[in-house]
């Protein structure tokens, strides 16, 4: 049988718990998830895409059903590329499903055989977003319970260097 290979396509600017706890219970459903990581040409970044990819290659570095790439296609297009016939997504509000119901229609116009999976978060992980992390590291707050801690002593190493 084939593999069933989904991807987790997003910014991941920076990676949360929140993502990784979406991970943990796609691995149950999924044998393999690559988490792609959007080149968004529109928006300035954070943090440098390869340096949001390499803190993830080390966070999933034990599980070798977890990778990650960086992707400037659409999504659909690194889909094919890769070999995944499920998109993974989370919903964390009403808001998201609205958003998310236009893009994964398009997404199955645009490619037919691709199935987006929606898994609703996890309630102690709902109010977390990558903003909110960005928000908080700005105000040079304490980010360890929001994000993996290999991730958050990276962050703190770079604040540290940038002072
Ligand atoms: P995007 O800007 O494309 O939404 P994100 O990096 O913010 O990219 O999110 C990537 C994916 O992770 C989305 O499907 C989103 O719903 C999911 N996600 C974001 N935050 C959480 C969270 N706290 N818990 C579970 N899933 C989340």
């Amino acid at each position: 049988m084939n593999k069933k290979i989904a991807v987790f396509p997003g910014s991941f600017d920076p990676f949360t718990v929140g993502h990784q706890s979406l991970i943990e219970r796609g691995l149950k459903i999924f044998d393999e998830i690559v988490v792609a990581i959007g080149v968004n040409s529109e928006k300035k970044s954070f943090f440098d895409i390869e340096t949001r990819k390499k803190w993830i290659d080390e966070l999933f570095s034990e599980e070798p059903r977890v990778k990650a790439d960086v992707f400037s296609s659409l999504t659909v297009d690194f889909c094919k590329k890769v070999g995944a016939d499920f998109i993974l997504r989370g919903l964390r509000t009403s808001a998201d499903f609205e958003f998310e119901r236009q893009i994964g229609q398009m997404n199955k116009n645009l490619y037919e055989n691709i199935e987006t999976v929606f898994l609703l978060t996890s309630t102690e992980y709902t109010y977390i977003s990558s903003s909110i992390v960005r928000e908080i590291i700005k105000y040079k707050a304490d980010i360890s319970k929001f994000v993996p801690e290999i991730i958050a002593k990276h962050i703190e190493e770079l604040r540290i260097s940038n002072q």
